[in-house]
């Protein structure tokens, strides 16, 4: 006889509305029936589980903050919640989701004109077409910011777009690749949405990777690439333009970190209370207890502060400096989070079959994609003290 598993000890899940409460459980309830079950041999065989696309729309959460367009115009407190529910059972879905609904549908929504979302936004909520966001190069990650090497081109009604992005999540797959690149005639980041055919793209998966394995990651080559001026995104002026949508993002890896931290601090419990030594169950030692509280500690701190975030989102306020705060700080107490659970399951904990294994690999992956501890660190530090630290 134990108490309901629940990570969220503080139940925040009463800052969320009657109707917004039940789409979770919709989440919840697919995340468990449909994922969980295929996760792991996806995981280890590296390879996306194409045939959940289509459920996945139905549930209707896609593009879930914007307004118009076909999208819901839903709270980011809840879109957030959504994130946490996904990473729960599986960072790989939530980061396939968060590339789709936030980086790729995000930079047509804040940097794309009205016949630029009209067109591509409605068939993307319905998940009908799947997007990438190019941003990271194979030399230029945390310095994207003053430093991209891709460059764009016009000629007459069309731009030339030379270089390599790495990293690529969705890539592989996608219909559309956002790409940033720089104008070698004013020198300004652009944006522009690249379709998959378009002469001189290429896709290259990246084998080989430790963590969030089901999703997949591609070098990208552009040689000559030719996108028509339609295709640029007509209002990305700069990469100020670019910050825009990261912060949002930002802001939904800080929610998966919350999500990956308690899938594993929820996992940790139940076994905990399920194993025996010395004829008992381990949940009654003294410093299983302690380590299983330190959890739930940090997790509950990291629920409360993003909850928060979301709340400043909601009405307008939320800055980059929030953002990075909030991304920092889960993804760091999740490391610990996770390693903390892998230390509860003992030998159990490397294996596949009991979730732990991914959750540690697949919190590296967090820890590090959308500005490493030192960049968001840097952005907060820049804030607070009014000074860049970055160079
Ligand atoms: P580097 O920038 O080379 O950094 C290496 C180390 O140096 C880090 O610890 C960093 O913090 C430190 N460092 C760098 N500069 C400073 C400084 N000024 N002060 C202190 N320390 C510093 N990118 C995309 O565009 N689209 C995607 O879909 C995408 N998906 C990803 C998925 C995965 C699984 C991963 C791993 C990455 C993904 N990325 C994506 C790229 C990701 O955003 C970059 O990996 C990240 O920004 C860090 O860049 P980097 O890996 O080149 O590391």
């Amino acid at each position: 006889e134990f108490p309901e598993i629940d990570g969220d000890f503080y139940d925040l899940h009463d800052l969320l509305k009657p109707d917004e409460q039940a789409i979770i459980m919709q989440v919840r309830e697919f995340m468990q029936k449909e994922v969980r079950p295929i996760v792991n041999s996806y995981w280890l065989k590296d390879e996306f589980p194409h045939q959940i696309i289509p459920q996945l729309a139905k549930l209707n959460i896609c593009g879930l903050t914007y307004q118009g367009y076909g999208c819901p115009g839903r709270s980011s407190l809840l879109e957030g919640f959504l994130a946490m529910e996904m990473a729960r059972v599986d960072c790989s879905v939530s980061t396939f989701f968060g590339v789709q609904s936030g980086l790729a549908m995000g930079s047509i929504y804040y940097c794309g004109s009205e016949e630029q979302k009209q067109k591509w936004l409605p068939p993307m909520q319905r998940m009908e077409l799947i997007g990438a966001f190019g941003l990271t190069e194979p030399e230029v990650g945390s310095g994207a910011a003053g430093g991209l090497t891709c460059t764009c081109k016009r000629n007459g009604d069309k731009w030339i777009i030379n270089g390599q992005k790495k990293w690529i999540g969705n890539a592989t797959f996608a219909d559309i690749i956002i790409i940033w690149a720089r104008d070698l005639d004013d020198g300004n980041v652009k944006g522009f949405i690249v379709e998959k055919d378009s002469p001189g793209f290429k896709a290259e998966k990246i084998k080989g990777k430790m963590a969030l394995r089901i999703v997949q990651n591609a070098l990208i080559t552009l040689t000559n690439c030719e996108v028509p001026e339609y295709n640029r995104l007509q209002e990305g002026h700069g990469f100020k333009d670019t910050a825009k949508v990261l912060r949002m993002t930002r802001a939904g890896v800080a929610w998966q970190a919350v999500g990956c931290g308690r899938g594993a601090y929820e996992s940790a419990l139940r076994y905990t209370n399920e194993r025996k030594q010395f004829g008992r169950t381990i949940s009654s030692f003294q410093m299983v207890q302690d380590l299983l509280v330190m959890m739930l500690s940090n997790l509950t701190a990291m629920q409360t502060m993003v909850c928060r975030l979301s709340q400043l989102q909601d009405s307008g306020r939320l800055t980059d400096e929030h953002a990075s705060l909030a991304k920092v700080f889960c993804t760091l107490r999740t490391r610990d989070i996770v390693s903390h659970a892998r230390e509860l399951f003992g030998g159990n904990g490397i294996l596949i079959e009991n979730d732990i294994a991914r959750f540690v690999a697949d919190a590296e992956a967090i820890y590090s994609y959308e500005g490493t501890k030192e960049i968001n660190t840097l952005i907060v530090g820049r804030a607070i003290t009014g000074q860049s630290a970055f160079v």
